[in-house]
């Protein structure tokens, strides 16, 4: 089943329930280990079956990318040891957006360490409120977080450099104020591999794209956002979640031998285009209901 589906089913299950105590939703994908690989180059998958963490070493110290749910450090820290390198080397730590199946773990995770925080610019305030200023999801418990503070506030282009690698921050924004979209290059043998991780390109049930005060940009910023993702040269095509880029297809062509399982210039452009007309048709939809 389509995992973005079950966790919009699931968000809107969670939300129509106006639980008054916390009670983080999580699927069993979410929390299910999945075997920690190299994707390319110095870039390794160390997430769960669908909850993507990325890390990046180098020979200054590693950084990572998305803590995911406060369950997921114990084995995101048991991946990165499964590969045989240091928790403790993980300088940086980034992430995909502000919602809690991606840096929930945060605060734990940078404790851990001894990590800095960089996240972008319009994420900062959802992120260090534990999502109390999240547009959406403000005044629902459940979807709140640890507050974490943050060390560099990123913009729209920022750089991250160590060790010799460098990525780049694209501000994706929509499905949330700051969505974050990474690219990087990896060589491998003698090839330049581009590689994107999409931050989100995902409408949720219940998101307002038509009059939204708390987010009136929102229909823009989707709309820079694919305007972004299409621009984007892209080899290797990964996402917040497993689910975006096929992980749990791609893996097993992998493990079998298949080093370019993951190299998808065509899955990418199709993942964008049918996210871009899932996007233009709820705008459609509530753009006619609009009284
Ligand atoms: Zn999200």
């Amino acid at each position: 089943m389509n995992i973005r589906r079950v966790f919009c089913t699931a968000v809107l299950l969670v939300c129509s329930l106006h639980l008054a105590a916390k009670t983080t939703f999580e699927i069993p994908s979410w929390t299910k280990p999945f075997p920690p690989f190299r994707i390319a180059g110095n870039l390794y998958y160390v997430g769960s079956e669908d909850l993507a963490s990325y890390l990046i070493v180098t020979p200054k110290g590693d950084i990572l990318i998305n803590s995911s749910l406060e369950s997921s450090v114990p084995l995101i820290k048991k991946s990165v040891e499964t590969l045989g390198f240091k928790f403790s080397d993980i300088k940086i730590l980034l992430i995909s957006h502000g919602h809690y199946d991606h840096c929930a773990g945060s605060a734990a995770l940078l404790k851990l360490t001894g990590a800095k925080y960089y996240v972008m610019d319009a994420d900062v305030s959802v992120v260090e409120s534990g999502a109390k200023t999240d547009f959406q999801y403000g005044n629902h418990p459940e979807m709140q977080f640890p507050p974490t503070h943050v060390d560099r506030i990123l913009h729209d282009g920022s750089t991250v450099s160590l060790g010799g690698t460098v990525l780049t921050a694209r501000l994706t924004a929509g499905h949330t104020r700051g969505t974050t979209t990474w690219t990087l290059n990896e060589t491998e043998g003698t090839r330049t591999l581009r590689v994107v991780i999409v931050g989100s390109p995902n409408v949720n049930p219940g998101y307002k794209l038509v009059g939204n005060k708390s987010y009136p940009r929102i229909a823009q910023d989707y709309k820079h956002g694919f305007a972004v993702l299409n621009s984007l040269p892209c080899d290797i095509f990964l996402g917040a979640h497993g689910g975006y880029f096929g992980l749990a297809a791609k893996y097993p062509k992998w493990k079998a031998g298949d080093k370019n399982a993951f190299i998808d210039p065509a899955g990418y452009k199709a993942y964008i285009a049918d996210r871009e007309r899932a996007f233009q048709a709820e705008l459609a939809r509530q753009q006619a209901a609009k009284p």
